[in-house]
């Protein structure tokens, strides 16, 4: 049963006084790009943000979600939008003000939109009422910074209720939205219930799937366009092996490195730095030794990542793994601040894991991740998706998984559940291995058991996945289909 909660008025509701936090977006020229995509793609980006521009005139592109560290959308703006500036393009964003009431109001539309239920506020009247202060609240303040004729892309649940006080102001609003289900349930319909008078005056709206387009935007302005990764960020660059071991070893998820080598990486401005910080939290009998297969899950502590059902999974299934180890990987959960789950969840997955039989729990291993210096924990990443044997994605619903991109484009092999985008990033058997059923554990055990067992399958699943992810899923892709977007958009 769905446990309800009081919803309190969130209290910004009642303050317009300062604008929205501004996150810095440093400019990147998107030529690049040129050396990863070629000189046809290259050639076509430059013509599309050259259109663009000839389009917008003085007018700007803002984005607003609700933060600006942890989870995709945070991490694909931080890139997409540096190429948009570079273009020329007058792009800005912001992160939205919300108390705790308001982002448990919202984590529960977000596990609704996914079609499944989760403790809560109860979707009545005074959440409704909350719901619109927080995005009047949040509008006023975004509208000390834009100006009509702007065009405003709000991101997720979390900023759906600005969309009508920033139409009635004369500023576009293009709403998009990264979660959905395929099919509508109970749980998608009080979702949509809730947010479709909030939505209903978008000039367009964009989904990663053309499945998760609600029926009540029959009709609209919808555009399908699927997250992407930045080849050239810190999480993506290129990480020799030894550095990536020597990181992955600093971390306590390998070896320590020899001779207490510094585990040097170059940073974005190409100036050397040493990974120093350790991790959050750090659960783990001893690091995995380095010959040990490596299976990697890195993702934010939500219940819909299914960290426990890994963990389980391994924990059955851990025969056929032999000496494989699991390392499972998130944020430092206090850092996330849409997220109220991270917490309850980890601290889940840590109980679970004490109570696991000593020669299972010293193959596994739970770390959070330092948040304080974002590149460096990029680096993080990066250096333990290039380690891990296996990339594992065992999410109960996903609309689309970045980390799965990622692993992908490093030639990992990547088990994953075949829900939501997962279906639309993965071809089983081409790109990667997919479990039909994401809570059958014993599958999802057998298929990363296939792999670790397989090297020469790895392989070959690693090279189709870093040419799909070049194909498919890289950001000038996503660049172009928002420039035409928002290119007509401009010329209404
Ligand atoms: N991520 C990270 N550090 C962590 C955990 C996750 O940088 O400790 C990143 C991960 O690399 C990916 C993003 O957070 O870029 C998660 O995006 P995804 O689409 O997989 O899931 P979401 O969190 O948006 O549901």
């Amino acid at each position: 049963m769905t446990q309800t909660t009081q919803l309190d008025v969130p209290s910004r509701g009642a303050s317009t006084a300062h604008p929205l936090p501004e996150v810095a977006i440093p400019p990147a020229a998107p030529s690049l790009l040129g050396d990863t995509i070629g000189g046809e793609r290259s050639a076509g980006l430059d013509s599309a943000h050259r259109a663009l521009r000839d389009r917008l005139g003085s007018r700007g592109i803002v984005h607003v979600n609700s933060t600006d560290t942890g989870g995709g959308v945070a991490e694909m703006l931080h890139r997409v939008l540096r190429y948009s500036r570079g273009a020329g393009l007058d792009t800005r964003w912001f992160t939205i003000e919300g108390d705790p009431g308001f982002f448990a109001l919202t984590k529960r539309l977000h596990h609704l939109l996914h079609g499944h239920d989760a403790p809560g506020p109860a979707l009545g009247p005074a959440a409704v009422a909350a719901y619109r202060a927080a995005g009047e609240c949040n509008a006023r303040a975004l509208l000390r910074s834009v100006r009509p004729g702007d065009l405003v892309t709000l991101h997720d649940p979390q900023v759906a209720g600005m969309t009508l006080p920033l139409r009635r102001a004369g500023v576009r609003v293009v709403w998009r939205c990264h979660i959905g289900t395929d099919t509508d349930n109970q749980y998608t319909a009080r979702a949509w219930a809730f947010l479709a008078p909030f939505l209903e005056t978008a000039d367009a709206y964009v989904f990663s799937r053309a499945q998760y387009v609600p029926r009540l935007l029959g009709g609209r302005h919808v555009a399908v366009i699927q997250p992407s990764i930045d080849p050239l960020s810190a999480k993506n660059r290129p990480l020799d092996a030894d550095t990536a071991a020597a990181i992955a070893g600093r971390i306590g998820l390998g070896e320590p490195p020899a001779g207490d080598r510094p585990a040097v990486y170059r940073r974005g401005d190409g100036s050397p730095a040493a990974v120093r910080r350790r991790p959050d939290a750090l659960f783990s009998v001893a690091p995995p030794p380095d010959g040990a297969p490596l299976v990697v899950q890195i993702s934010r502590w939500d219940p819909l990542k299914d960290m426990a059902g890994v963990m389980a999974s391994f924990a059955d299934g851990g025969h056929a793994l032999g000496g494989a180890h699991l390392a499972l990987v998130g944020p430092d959960v206090s850092r996330v601040s849409d997220d109220p789950e991270g917490g309850r969840v980890f601290a889940n997955c840590v109980e679970y894991w004490r109570g696991l039989p000593l020669r299972i729990r010293s193959r596994i291993h739970l770390a959070c991740l330092p948040m304080a210096d974002a590149e460096e924990n990029a680096v993080m990443v990066n250096a333990l998706q290039r380690r891990a044997a296996v990339v594992a994605q065992k999410s109960l619903a996903e609309g689309f998984g970045l980390t799965v991109t990622e692993a992908m484009w490093k030639g990992r092999p990547v088990v994953a559940s075949a829900v939501g985008g997962i279906r639309d990033q993965i071809h089983d058997g081409v790109h990667g291995l997919l479990v039909d059923d994401p809570t059958d554990g014993a599958a999802f055990a057998a298929r990363t058991a296939g792999l670790v067992h397989d090297p020469k399958r790895a392989v070959s699943l690693g090279a189709g996945a870093r040419e799909r992810a070049r194909e498919h899923f890289l950001d000038d892709r996503q660049l172009r289909q928002q420039a035409a977007l928002y290119g007509t958009l401009a010329a209404e």
